[in-house]
């Protein structure tokens, strides 16, 4: 039989990484994968240029039953950290907005950097590889796959969320987790966009394309400002994205259509300085010319009216309308398009210094597959990162 110090399950971004770190500290390593091609996900990511992390990191950036859990890795291996492995390997980065950095190489050449990380501390990659059992024995694991039995002295699960199924995800780590004792914390689609039913959904179809700026907020999250997109299928861009992850069904998600701060103020301006341009007009200086129609209905007269003839209160009415858009979504687009994934492998029963399995020495949860889920951002890829490099000190 096969024998290794460590066996990494997944070669995404965080079992490579993982790998690297542990064959580098002189651990015999053997990462699997069932995929062709390693990290396909980092390949597709930030439209083919790895948003490989974010320089305003913490802890508050990510979900999880417990909130202090990701602190730890977090502190210990920080964005400047992989910002200087890109250097080391020529690649260079541009911070695009929010501390968020993108590579300016295509994102596949962070795949050739960490696959030559892990050669050059000789561990191996095999793909096209299934698991079909792990079980554990006194102080190793037995771990047969369709390559064979393996024995390893340390086992690091890294096979990701369910997020996009076509992409190879599946609930490995889930159904090992629980072979392990372990909880799950519910897993749902995260980081996706939003779908809607009847007239609001015919509404949203017909403005496919248009985009604008909002605070989109869904309760118990934080409020985001950043984009909206509609879609033929509802809501989408990225302050929707941010705001699914903490949507649940049967709850609104609340747009601000005015998130700079000055409310209407541009329209009783235009009450004082050009008083006989209309409402339809006013609406049109504020928003996309395709978007007017849909929020005249926020106002309770016809649009045609001129702005003088808007009292006070009208002007406070349509304000308070288009700053509390309520919106119940009938769902999400679900797996499919899902960034990630929410929820997952319970951190209870995991050491935040390590990611080791309380109930199983030697036994590893690194990556997406942890109750740990970033917000939209590169807030993933660093704990990709930094949960790997916590394990790999130790696995
Ligand atoms: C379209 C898209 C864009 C994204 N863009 C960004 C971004 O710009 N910035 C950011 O921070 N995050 C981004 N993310 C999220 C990020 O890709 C993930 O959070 C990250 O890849 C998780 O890393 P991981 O190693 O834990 O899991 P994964 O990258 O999902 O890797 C898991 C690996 O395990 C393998 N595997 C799964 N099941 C099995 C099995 N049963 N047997 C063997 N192998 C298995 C898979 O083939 C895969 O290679 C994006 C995600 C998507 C889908």
């Amino acid at each position: 039989m096969e024998k290794v110090d460590c066996l990494v399950i997944g070669a995404g971004a965080a079992g490579l990484f993982c790998a690297a770190r542990t064959a580098a500290r002189g651990r015999r390593t053997l990462v699997l994968d069932h995929g062709r091609k390693p990290a396909e996900k980092v390949r597709i990511s930030g439209g083919g240029r790895c948003n490989f992390t974010n320089l305003n990191t913490h802890a508050d950036n990510f979900l999880s039953d417990n909130r202090h859990f990701a602190k730890s890795a977090l502190a210990r291996y920080r964005p400047e950290d992989f910002c200087a492995l890109m250097q080391r390997h020529g690649l260079s980065w541009q911070e695009k907005t929010l501390g968020q950095l993108f590579c300016d190489q295509k994102s596949g050449a962070i795949i050739r950097m960490l696959l030559d990380e892990l050669d050059s501390a000789g561990g191996t990659l095999r793909l096209e590889t299934s698991l079909k059992a792990v079980e554990a024995g006194p102080d190793s694991f037995r771990v047969s796959t369709s390559y064979g039995d393996i024995s390893c002295q340390s086992l690091v699960i890294a096979t990701g969320g369910l997020s996009i199924p076509k992409m190879g995800a599946t609930g490995l780590a889930y159904d090992l987790a629980r072979q392990f004792g372990h909880d799950i914390v519910p897993v749902r689609p995260a980081l996706v966009p939003l779908t809607f039913e009847g007239e609001i959904q015919a509404d949203f179809k017909a403005l496919a394309g248009v985009s604008l700026p909002v605070q989109a907020t869904a309760r118990p999250g934080p409020s985001f400002t950043e984009g909206l997109l509609f879609t033929h299928r509802g809501l989408s861009g990225p302050a929707i994205l941010q705001a699914s992850s903490y949507w649940s069904e049967g709850q609104p998600v609340v747009l601000n259509l005015l998130p700079d701060g000055d409310g209407l103020e541009p329209v009783r301006q235009m009450r004082r300085q050009t008083p006989f341009r209309s409402v339809q007009t006013a609406l049109s200086s504020l928003f996309p010319a395709r978007l007017v129609p849909l929020l005249s209905r926020f106002h309770s007269g016809p649009v045609s009216q001129p702005v003088h003839t808007l009292s006070d209160r009208d002007i406070a009415v349509l304000e308070g309308a288009l700053q509390a858009w309520h919106l119940t979504p009938s769902g999400s687009e679900g797996w499919r398009t899902a960034e990630v994934t929410a929820g997952g492998v319970a951190t209870a029963a995991l050491s935040s210094q390590s990611l080791e399995s309380r109930h199983r020495k030697g036994l590893f949860f690194i990556g997406e597959c942890v109750d740990v889920t970033g917000w939209l951002g590169g807030y993933n890829f660093q704990w990709a990162w930094a949960s790997a490099a916590a394990a790999a000190d130790h696995a």
